[in-house]
């Protein structure tokens, strides 16, 4: 009884036609022999069993499935084939099939495995490509429910270096099913049905795999692409999710809590009271979720604490707003002696307030500023003293108050926000690098007197004392201190102004405008790069040509040779400087290399700059909105935090602490995250249901399944007339009836189909549409055997009136005997 059983040519139309007793006459069921396959024909029995399965008709299937033994891979493209026709049932009963099969353990990562499978290579459905991925990336919330209950996960994939026997084995058996399997699983992870289902907090996972989708971007740029779109979708899910919150008390929830509960303990501590620490909406920024932070809700949570309690300011006027700032610039030293005194008072209160704080905290910035300009002026007034030994100490430190306030504030920071995430804003190096270029150049100038002073009082060394202490600036040496710690100086106070953009993100504009020059410096130093290396080419090869005639005053030294070619670049430098009239061949080389270089740089290498500068431009201004929110919640995030209330010169009088707060409201947290999701799958089902309307896959499934369900019915009817002879008009007019209910159920099925549908998938309808016409054909066969002559013609007219009544009602109509 063992013997293979061949495959006979007419069980794919016995499956097309929808003929079960014929198909079980073939497969010889219900002699209750399970039959062996012949390997040979594994394609067509597939095929036969995918048939069925896209076919909708489960009766076909149940006999395949009980008459013949399936094995595994098998029934697994079948399982896709149910997956991507959207077909929950018939993935159930396969899934029970699979359960049979292997008892209760099923091996649930053979799945994933498949690229070790020849036998897949003719499947439609692409390498790596699970039934669980498959259905994650359709967005079928109600099968992936189904497989994960069942035990299928999608397995993260190994790390893209990973050198494990797994990785190593796959790589080598095949390259390309391997990267494909890869992006394919990832693009089932990446998916909405998968993150919503699956994980615990669906929108952390989300940002956490939106981050690691942008690494792989860069390790993979095979694939960047692919990478970039899957994290755009991660990206818009959060945005999505976050969208679905309906109260205040979800929204704050949310935010302020970042899964890790031991963290947001710690966290919450470090925050004064009233300010929630929005350590979720820290961590999106962390994450580069831009839209995420410029979604109206985290922009409304952020405006509100930023204003706290004085409600107007928001709606109040610019000209009130920088009348305000400017009593604050004013008043600032009174207002913070009021904080120190009394920081629990209503006035100290206000001073808390995020904008105030902002406020104070730019006009000390900017008494540091004017107290520079103020130095510089002096210094201006006491030149002579300050070209010799004789300067003053003092007259030129005033704004080293500010840098000590500026040290303890940083060494704050750092306490605060840890060393890390310190280092992680630009911001924060630009600091440590002018605090300690000013520390060094206060420290050499202190190093000069204490030496000027020490020294004269040892009576040894009355040279070197009159060195550090009388001599003239043209008697010092290259490397003195003071030389150093001028230039020092004269670098840093230029750098100190720079910190100044960092409050520009507060207005709207000039907020754009400073990340538009934030990215075209970015550009320049790519441009510098390419600029570096031509650039030196020509310095040399100018520079050889010129190098043994002594007599070019101009050119054949290094630095002379740069400063000839850098000035080129600008148009201001005189051309007769390659010119030598007594050596032909050298001048006649020098002013081509010369016409070239003044070529690649001026007319190519410039442009391609400015080309640059003006695509970043137009991609920040394109997105400006966004990209200006998000630098200003970073902006506003800065000053949320307790403990840097006071402004820099007075930050460094001690004050008492503030006491510590603690609120737990943990276990809501995953009530409101899960109600979130709940209400995202229940809107995203019913925009699939909407979308599956508009989809002619599904209705040709649909279709079928009516077409099969005719037959039944009209085989019914044939019984009928054949029993009963007598009553045969009812009979007539009840067949006609069914037949009317069917037509107007196909047509409603594709009603507005003309209208919507793109070219690309009419090339899918028309294949369909033969099998289609066949099956119409074969049930015209029918009735004609019936010989109810006048149905066709009622038919038409029950159609003509029931689908002028039934217009409106754009849905399928599933004709119910
Ligand atoms: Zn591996």
């Amino acid at each position: 009884m063992n013997k293979k059983m061949r495959f006979p040519p007419e069980l794919i139309n016995a499956i097309a036609e929808g003929k079960t007793e014929m198909l079980s006459g073939l497969l010889k069921t219900g002699d209750g022999i399970i039959r062996q396959l012949d390997e040979s024909e594994d394609r067509q029995w597939r095929e036969a069993l995918n048939l069925s399965i896209r076919l909708g008709n489960e009766d076909a299937m149940d006999v395949l499935l009980q008459g013949i033994k399936f094995d595994f891979r098998q029934i697994h493209e079948a399982l896709l084939v149910a997956v991507d026709t959207n077909q929950p049932r018939v993935v159930k009963r396969l899934l029970d099939r699979l359960d049979q099969e292997k008892g209760n353990k099923m091996d649930v990562r053979s799945f994933s495995q498949a690229i070790f499978d020849h036998s897949i290579d003719n499947s439609q459905f692409a390498p790596g490509v699970t039934p669980l991925t498959l259905a994650c990336q359709k967005d079928l919330y109600e099968i992936v429910t189904m497989l994960s209950q069942k035990g299928h996960i999608i397995p993260w994939p190994h790390k893209i270096s990973c050198a494990c026997l797994e990785c190593r084995n796959g790589r080598q058996y095949d390259l390309l099913k391997f990267s494909l399997s890869r992006i394919n699983t990832y693009r089932g992870i990446a998916s909405r049905a998968y993150l919503s289902v699956t994980s615990d907090d669906a929108m952390l996972t989300a940002f956490s795999l939106s981050r690691e989708l942008c690494k792989l971007s860069k390790k993979e740029p095979e694939f960047k692409p692919q990478y970039l779109s899957l994290e755009q979708l991660c990206q818009e899910f959060a945005v999505e999710l976050l969208g679905m919150c309906r109260n205040q008390s979800e929204v704050t929830t949310i935010l302020n809590s970042c899964g890790d509960e031991s963290q947001d303990a710690l966290d919450e501590q470090a925050f004064e009271e009233g300010i929630p620490n929005l350590s979720r909406l820290r961590l999106a920024v962390t994450y580069n979720q831009k839209q995420f932070v410029a979604h109206p809700i985290c922009q409304q949570v952020l405006s509100s604490i930023w204003c706290g309690n004085l409600g107007g300011w928001r709606g109040s006027r610019t000209a009130w707003k920088l009348l305000v700032s400017m009593g604050i610039f004013l008043t600032m030293p009174f207002l913070c002696l009021i904080y120190w005194l009394a920081p629990k008072s209503k006035a100290g209160k206000i001073l808390k307030i995020p904008v105030i704080k902002f406020l104070l905290h730019s006009a000390s910035y900017l008494w540091f500023l004017i107290a520079l300009l103020g130095e510089s002026i002096i210094m201006e007034l006491y030149r002579d003293k300050f070209a010799s030994r004789e300067q003053n100490i003092l007259h030129n430190s005033f704004h080293m108050v500010w840098v000590v306030g500026f040290f303890w504030y940083e060494c704050k920071e750092v306490w605060i926000e840890g060393m890390r995430s310190y280092l992680l804003d630009w911001w924060n190096c630009l600091d440590m690098m002018v605090l300690s270029m000013y520390l060094a150049s206060f420290a050499l100038r202190v190093l000069i007197m204490l030496k000027g002073y020490f020294l004269c009082h040892d009576d040894n060394s009355t040279k070197e004392c009159a060195y550090f202490t009388q001599t003239g600036r043209e008697d010092w040496h290259q490397e003195d201190p003071q030389m150093i710690a001028e230039v020092l100086f004269a670098v840093t106070s230029m750098l100190s102004f720079t910190r100044l953009a960092y409050i520009l993100p507060a207005h709207e504009s000039l907020g754009t405008l400073q990340i538009s020059i934030g990215k075209m410096i970015d550009d320049m130093m790519r441009f510098m790069f390419i600029l570096m290396i031509i650039g030196t080419a020509f310095l040399c090869g100018i520079n050889n040509i010129y190098v043994p005639y002594v007599i070019s005053p101009q050119l054949g030294r290094f630095n002379e040779t740069f400063r000839f070619l850098f000035w080129t670049m600008f148009g201001v430098v005189n051309q007769e400087y390659v010119d030598m009239p007594d050596y032909v061949l050298a001048e006649f080389v020098g002013r081509i290399l010369y016409g070239i270089f003044t070529l690649v740089i001026v007319i190519v290498l410039l442009n391609m700059l400015i080309a640059m500068i003006t695509n970043s431009f137009q991609k920040i201004e394109d997105d400006a909105d966004v990209e200006w929110k998000f630098a200003r919640s970073k902006l506003y995030l800065s000053y949320f935090r307790e403990g840097l209330t006071m402004p820099v010169p007075f930050n460094i009088i001690p004050s008492p602490k503030a006491v510590f707060y603690t609120l737990s409201q943990l276990p809501y947290r995953q009530q409101v995250i899960t109600a979130l999701v709940q209400r995202y799958i229940e809107s995203a089902r019913r925009e699939f249901e909407e979308a599956k309307r508009k989809d002619i896959g599904n209705r040709i499934t649909e279709l079928n399944k009516a077409v099969f369900r005719m037959h039944s019915d009209m085989k019914l009817v044939q019984q009928l007339l054949i029993q009963g002879s007598g009553s045969s008009d009812a009979v007539t007019k009840d067949g006609s009836s069914i037949l009317g209910k069917y037509i107007i159920g196909a047509k409603n099925n594709f009603k507005g189909f003309n209208g919507r549908e793109d070219t690309s998938s009419s090339l899918k309808v028309t294949v369909h549409h033969d099998e289609e016409e066949a099956k119409v054909d074969s049930h015209t066969n029918l009735t004609q055997q019936n010989q109810v002559d006048q149905s066709g013609a009622e038919a038409s007219e029950q159609f003509s009136c029931q689908s002028c009544q039934k217009k409106t009602e754009g849905n399928f109509i599933r004709p119910v005997v």
